[in-house]
């Protein structure tokens, strides 16, 4: 039996004392509020502002669509081997599971959350693991893997430093490839003084020496080792994974055992893929060339070899994915998980990261395949969480047509929920404004309102929801805008 971990033995004090919040790791609610209230709450979190200012640091060339050069190149042959790979998903799922098992790992296909929590329980009950150390996943939040770990007795830590702090704070992600972009330093100090029994302050450096020397114990105790996966090769059965810390490496490789968790779309068809996509989305992501680390898993350990688990088991969750391959929204499986759209977006900084979604994945990429996977009805609004500018689309990487794919879903929301008296109305603009006369009439009438006060304005009948939060322009405004737009644009 290992020793229990030393790293979280103070959360507790971080966590108990407060309500647990919407964005709570473990918290996921089976209903969620209404949309604009979740937003009102994270617009008005002090956090947000933190989110906000590092998100606009992160700016970068493509995320205007200017893609230099090679990197063009590279984006283009990205896009089309994602696209390559999900034109056969089952033949390449087919290949990496033959592949996985001759190398001596164990392959375990999941339909849901459920089957997936049922394979990972079989392997640590029979271990009878106590210990758990992981590396960054998403779809581990997807199936709230940690809660039901926990529920069996293991304790869980994660090891990558963003996932280690919002643990600590007990909240999920807010951002795919950094976690913790909504705390500042202070914030991050005070909740890991709080598990030091001591004043650690707020240098970063200290920080992370604490965090890899409480984390270091934990490795070298741990039962099991999970992991999530970034491309898993179909040709050769390989698992890579990238890291900037060389948290995935000790994962994989220090305990007896090593649960890698992957959804379907993440494999991809020949070795090869790696030299466009890893670099690629290091790029994107984080803006870096290449991560510090790239983790290469070819199977458990082999006679003869020094370090390695004893076993490996492959967790491929489907989660609902099949459902959307031949639909409009395939491409969206295409995604490498890079949050370029994330960081891009102006909505996403402007709600304080993802936890205004209410759900695991938030920003454009959320607001996409949330509706598509969820069973909760009112995940079918995410997609008006955009103001639809393009950003996201220009930033991605393997050029998903996300601004597209909103505009569908919103359609589709439409088609299913609209009043007959909603599409009565909008049968009616269609019909006005498919003439001139009526276009031009529509548009008069819209500069007369710009005079009405807006208290006035906010009665009007299907105006006043538009009009909540936005102020007109004054007249003189409205009156220099058309002057300009008369002059072409200049001053
Ligand atoms: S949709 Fe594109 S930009 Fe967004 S996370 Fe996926 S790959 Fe990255």
């Amino acid at each position: 039996m290992s020793p229990r971990s030393s790293a979280l033995a103070g959360a507790e004090r971080v966590g108990t004392d407060r309500e647990r919040p919407e964005y709570a790791s473990t918290h996921i609610p089976p209903h969620r509020r209404p949309l604009p209230l979740m937003v009102a709450d994270a617009v008005h979190r002090p956090e947000t502002e933190t989110t906000r200012a590092r998100l606009s640091l992160r700016t970068r060339e493509w995320d205007i669509g200017r893609w230099p050069g090679a990197r063009a190149e590279q984006r283009e042959r990205a896009a089309y081997l994602r696209r390559r790979t999900l034109a056969d998903l089952e033949g390449n799922l087919a290949r990496l599971t033959e592949n996985i098992e001759a190398n001596g790992g164990v392959v375990h296909r999941a339909k849901d959350a459920a089957e997936a929590l049922a394979a990972i329980e079989r392997i640590v009950t029979r271990r009878q693991a106590q210990l758990a150390v992981k590396s960054k996943s998403m779809v581990s939040e997807e199936i709230h893997l940690n809660d039901h770990l926990t529920g069996l007795g293991v304790e869980v830590v994660e090891t990558d430093l963003g996932e280690y702090i919002v643990q600590i704070a007990d909240e999920r992600p807010a951002h795919i490839v950094a976690p913790a972009v909504h705390l500042s330093r202070t914030d991050v100090g005070r909740r890991f003084s709080a598990i030091a029994g001591r004043d650690l302050g707020d240098d970063p450096d200290d920080l992370a020496a604490f965090a890899r020397e409480q984390l270091r114990e934990d490795f070298r105790n741990a039962d099991v080792g999970i992991s999530g996966v970034n491309f898993a090769v179909a040709e050769t059965g390989t698992l890579a994974l990238v890291t900037n810390e060389g948290n995935a490496d000790m994962v994989t490789s220090q305990p007896p055992v090593h649960i890698a968790v992957m959804t379907l779309e993440k494999v991809v068809q020949e070795f090869a893929d790696l030299e466009t996509l890893l670099p690629i989305l290091s790029k994107a992501g984080a803006n870096q060339e290449i991560t510090v680390y790239q983790t290469l898993v070819n199977g458990p350990r082999r006679e003869g070899e020094t370090d390695g688990p004893e076993e490996l088991h492959v967790v491929i969750l489907d989660g609902g994915r099949s459902d959307i391959v031949g639909t409009r929204y395939e491409e969206a499986l295409a995604c490498i998980r890079c949050g370029a759209c994330q960081t891009a977006c102006p909505v996403f900084g402007a709600v304080g990261g993802g936890h205004a979604y209410g759900n695991v994945y938030g920003g454009p990429i959320g607001a996409v395949i949330t509706p598509l996977l969820s069973d909760r009805p009112e995940d079918r609004d995410l997609p008006y969480l955009s103001s639809l500018c393009g950003a996201c689309g220009d930033a991605c990487p393997v050029k998903i047509p996300l601004p597209d794919m909103l505009v569908d879903l919103r359609a589709d929301y439409q088609e299913e929920t609209a009043s007959p008296a909603t599409r009565a109305a909008w049968r009616a603009w269609a019909r006005t404004w498919a003439s001139r006369a009526g276009f031009a009439a529509t548009i008069a009438g819209a500069r007369a309102s710009a005079v009405l006060p807006e208290r006035v304005l906010r009665r009007l009948p299907m105006a006043g929801g538009w009009a909540r939060g936005r102020s007109m322009p004054s007249t003189k405004d409205a009156g220099q805008m058309r002057r300009r737009r008369r002059d072409g644009g200049r001053r």
